[in-house]
């Protein structure tokens, strides 16, 4: 199992990471990557529509414009409007505590949910963390029934504490269902591009389908992109 996209990367402009972009392409090259998605988050919605200035190829890596946005409530809402989301070529949706204040299981699991059905939605990141204890079978199949991605965030298990066996958990439930697998570093620093080691070590582990990990290559990830690009066309048509 290799993942030639890390798809989960911020910069100084989510206010709480320290390198630059091109400093990310520069990890990106350092690890062999064949590219990465900028995934910053919680900033100006000016960031958002003005990254079609930045090149497609940077330090000889592909870039994807992304954003990891917040999930707002439990119906659904990011907080970044939708006419913005739709031209970037990834969105996480994520549960972080200044956005949504962690609940019971019901209402994590009510909140993760309906940002998978949100149209505009590929993937969530890190569910596995335990601060926000959701039901794994219903999130995978909701993300399942929408063709969306369950991401295993390998900065989890260095900063959310307790995150390793619901991450476990999650990936077996994601392979015992077909349900799709995104790998992420949630890179905050430029070295840490592509440090996936322990979300690898746990796929190979589970013997998952490459096929299953939609940033194993360039080609699947492309795949993906395409299709969910077809997808946000016609909800917004
Ligand atoms: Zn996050
Ligand atoms: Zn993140």
């Amino acid at each position: 199992m290799r993942i030639a996209i890390d798809t989960h990367t911020h910069t100084v402009a989510s206010g709480h990471a320290y390198s630059t972009v091109y400093e990310l392409a520069q990890g990106a090259r350092k690890r062999h990557l064949k590219g990465f998605v900028l995934t910053d988050r919680g900033t100006h919605p000016y960031h958002f529509s003005n990254l079609r200035i930045l090149p497609e190829r940077m330090c000889g890596v592909r870039f994807y414009r992304g954003i990891e946005a917040n999930i707002v409530d439990t119906a659904g809402g990011l907080d970044l409007a939708d006419e913005y989301l739709s031209q970037l070529d990834f969105a996480y949706a994520g549960l972080h505590e200044l956005c949504f204040a962690p609940s019971d299981e019901a209402t994590n699991t009510k909140a993760l949910v309906a940002a998978l059905a949100n149209p505009l939605a590929d993937a969530v990141s890190h569910p596995g963390n335990p601060v926000y204890p959701a039901n794994m079978r219903e999130v995978a199949q909701a993300a399942k029934e929408y063709g969306k991605a369950i991401e295993i965030n390998n900065g989890s298990f260095r900063v959310r504490t307790g995150s390793y066996d619901r991450c476990a958990e999650f990936a077996r439930i994601c392979l015992e269902t077909a349900t799709l697998v995104v790998c992420g570093s949630d890179a905050h620093y430029w070295e840490d591009v592509g440090r996936l080691d322990k979300a690898i070590a746990l796929l190979k582990e589970l013997r998952m389908p490459s096929g299953q990990v939609i940033n194993a290559t360039t080609a699947s990830f492309e795949a993906f992109l395409a299709r969910r690009k077809a997808e946000k066309e016609a909800s917004r048509a």
